[in-house]
């Protein structure tokens, strides 16, 4: 089980996170929604290490990893599908997914993962990861390597964005697998539609949660909210 404990994080003199509390056990799945700068990717951040909060404690079990780098918490089975996806000059598609051939991975697997994503491989495994694929295509090639990392957590930071129409089938062949191989799901959004595909939602806003519960009873709040933050509402009237 993964656990965020009263975590608050400020930047700035500005409280961005604010006494949050997330538990995520073991093979579920669970979303955080929130519009447009609630404090989704910082508390992806700060799952993941990348950041450390300015109080509170991250538990992974009983195991205390607040203090842990993103190196240690990723060898302790947590990845981050980052909102921007990354280039990298020079290196192929294979190359990164196989980390250069150090990650053991047959190429029937590799060929199974690169088509949940949409990328078959015959048209994909020699292309670069550089600017010469598209936005949405480096999302997917960052998709694939989580799928084959084969995490214990994989927080998926809106895998929705950059990518096309066809997004909400690719999400369900993504959550499918990863449930197949028992990956606990993180999936942080906006959209009323990929929140409900997962068991559990966190509605996030202003850095605080405002609702938790199973997903169809947090989308309905949401979508009566307007995907708008109750909170600020409140404090205007
Ligand atoms: P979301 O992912 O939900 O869109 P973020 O977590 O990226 O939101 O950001 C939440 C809020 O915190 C935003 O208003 C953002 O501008 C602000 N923020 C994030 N990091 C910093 C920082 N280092 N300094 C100041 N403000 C920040
Ligand atoms: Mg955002
Ligand atoms: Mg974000």
């Amino acid at each position: 089980m993964l656990l965020l404990r009263n975590i608050t994080y400020s930047a700035n003199g500005r409280k961005i996170l604010e006494k949050i509390n997330m538990r995520f056990k073991e093979g579920m799945s669970y979303s955080i929604l929130g519009p447009n700068g609630a404090g989704k990717s910082t508390i992806a951040y700060i799952l993941m290490g990348v950041i450390k909060p300015s109080e509170g404690r991250i538990f992974m079990g009983d195991k205390d990893i607040t203090e842990l780098n993103i190196t240690e918490r990723a060898r302790l089975g947590i990845s981050l599908l980052w909102q921007e996806p990354a280039r990298y000059d020079g290196i192929t598609v294979e190359e990164y997914l196989t980390l250069g051939g150090k990650l053991n991975v047959d190429k029937e697997e590799l060929k199974e993962v690169l088509e949940i994503v949409g990328l078959p491989y015959e048209l994909y495994h020699s292309r670069f990861v550089d600017k010469s694929l598209s936005g949405g295509e480096r999302k997917r090639v960052e998709l694939a390597s989580i799928l084959l990392l084969k995490p214990k957590y994989a927080i998926l930071d809106e895998p929705d964005s950059g990518l096309d129409i066809t997004v909400t089938e690719l999400i369900d062949r993504i959550l499918d697998y990863l449930k197949r191989i028992g990956t606990t799901i993180i999936l942080i959004t906006h959209h009323e539609d990929i929140a409900k595909k997962t068991e559990f939602s966190y509605f996030v806003c202003s850095g605080k949660i405002v609702r938790k519960g199973f997903s169809d009873e947090v989308v309905e709040y949401y979508k009566r909210a307007c995907g708008k933050c109750p909170l600020l509402e409140v404090m205007r009237y």
